[in-house]
């Protein structure tokens, strides 16, 4: 097997020869910036089980645990800062070499960190919206609601139940995005899976929509993915150090 070094140094070439590149990234991305991932080591699903949007509209008890988690999350989500992979991925979009940057992350931490073409597929932590009358509002209105006692914070117009507008298990995905993300899947000729288990669908079907239309595969993650076996290159590296040396790499080429 090849040394990763190899590896990147195979990747790099690979980006330089590529004029449609595009990055897919998942929690594995934000775990540097102190972000916990979903299903790894340190992952949330290692305590929590989900809950389900039905659940959260039908049960007040639901509705509680929900908030409670998020409430646990809100300081490492609003201290969270972009990391040595978020920041490479901006340098690739500011040398013209990011066709799109497809995210199922809600941190905010992409735009943080400059980049402009990105789709949150599963919708962002850092506004609340109203189930009823979809009136938006941002986080850090409704958040600080949580730490004065509020167990479930209710629309400031109408009273219904707000959600933070991030997509549950069991939820829609929202359409424009998703059908954005397969298009931009679809026609680039360079794929780069960052930080996902790969195993959330739909988002999970985006390299695949890649591969079939005849696109490189990069996978960059500590653990094994289905698509493991249809990827080009595999990188089971820090994603902060393999994507600094990408760039460091693309551009001495
Ligand atoms: P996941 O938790 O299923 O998988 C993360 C993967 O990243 C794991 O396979 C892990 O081994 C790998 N990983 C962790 N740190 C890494 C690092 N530094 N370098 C390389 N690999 C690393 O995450 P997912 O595939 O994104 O799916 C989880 C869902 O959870 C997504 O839909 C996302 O919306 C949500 N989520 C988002 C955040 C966030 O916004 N930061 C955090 C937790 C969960
Ligand atoms: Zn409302």
């Amino acid at each position: 097997m090849k040394d990763w070094k190899e590896k990147i140094k195979q990747l790099a070439k690979l980006l330089k020869n590529a004029n449609n590149v595009v990055a897919f990234t998942g929690a594995g991305i934000s775990t540097e910036s102190g972000i916990p991932d979903y299903r790894g080591t340190g992952g949330v699903w290692k305590r929590y089980q989900p809950v389900y949007f039905d659940e959260f509209v039908a049960s007040h008890d639901s509705r509680c645990e929900y908030w409670r988690r998020k409430k646990e999350l809100y300081e490492s989500f609003t201290q969270g800062k972009p990391n040595k992979a978020h920041l490479a991925l901006a340098e690739l979009e500011r040398k013209g070499k990011l066709e799109m940057l497809i995210t199922q992350n809600i941190d905010g931490l992409h735009y943080d960190a400059g980049n402009k073409k990105v789709i949150e597929l599963h919708g962002t932590n850092r506004q609340v919206y109203c189930l009823d009358c979809l009136k938006r509002y941002p986080s850090e209105e409704i958040f600080p609601l949580l730490f004065e006692g509020v167990d479930v914070p209710q629309c400031k117009e109408c009273g219904g139940w707000l959600k933070p507008a991030t997509i549950s298990f069991g939820q829609a995905m929202p359409v424009e995005e998703t059908e954005q993300a397969t298009e931009f899947s679809r026609r680039c000729n360079l794929f780069i899976a960052i930080g996902s288990s790969l195993s959330v669908q739909p988002a999970s079907l985006m390299p695949l929509y890649a591969k079939q239309s005849g696109a490189k595969l990069a996978i960059i993650n500590f653990t094994e993915t289905q698509y493991d076996s249809q990827a080009d290159i595999i990188i089971r590296e820090k994603a902060g150090l393999v994507l600094s040396r990408l760039v460091e790499e693309f551009s001495s080429l």
